[in-house]
Order: structure tokens, then C-alpha cells, then sequence
């Protein structure tokens, strides 16, 4: 038999608008992507590495950053974690509870 999948509890949870408009977010994108190319290229020639890499994690923090990325505590044991918006679950890393956010 094929039953239903395990148990999860479903969260409401308040959607906090982004401080930044759409051009806002463009332009992250834009500035986090180019900073990944850079420090990949620095990365490439070794040397560069002392600058490329922490360019790199900079950029992927402006990235994400600008997708709209949420605080969210686990229902079950409360644990803080960031979830991105547009995501429908959550999978708490801590207690494995699966949790479906009702974005309002
Ligand atoms: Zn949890």
C-alpha cells in the first residue's frame, strides 16, 4: 500500500516585503553575478584566490540576499532559518519536521 506521506504541519506565515524594489533586485543580480565571474577568474589564477574567493562568497551572499530570503522558526522545535520565499516547505534541519508555508 501506498500511504500518505508522513505526517507535516502546515505554517502561516506573514510575508515580509523586500525593502527593494524589482530594479532593486535586478541590479543584485546583476552586481552578485558579475562579482561570482570575476573571483572565479581571479580563483583561476592562483594568486587571485586571496581576492577571488571571498569576492565570490560576497556575491552569492548579494544574490541571495536580493532573492527574498525569510526568517522562519521551525514549528516543532522552533529552530531559525532562513527559507527563500518562493519556497512551498520546509524541511527543518534540525528535527527533519516537514512544514508546508502558507505564504499570506
Ligand atoms: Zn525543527
Amino acid at each position: 500500500m501506498n500511504e500518505a506521506r508522513e505526517k507535516y504541519v502546515s505554517l502561516d506565515v506573514e510575508k515580509k516585503k523586500s525593502a527593494l524594489g524589482s530594479v532593486g533586485k535586478f541590479l543584485g543580480l546583476i552586481v552578485g553575478g558579475t562579482g561570482i565571474l570575476i573571483g572565479a577568474i581571479l580563483c583561476i589564477t592562483i594568486i587571485g584566490i586571496l581576492f577571488g574567493l571571498p569576492l565570490m562568497i560576497a556575491s552569492m551572499g548579494l544574490i541571495l540576499s536580493v532573492q527574498g530570503y525569510q526568517m522562519i522558526s521551525c514549528p516543532t522545535c522552533n529552530k531559525k532559518q532562513k527559507v527563500l520565499q518562493s519556497k512551498e516547505n520546509l524541511d527543518c534541519v534540525k528535527c527533519r519536521q516537514f512544514t508546508v508555508i502558507n505564504w499570506k
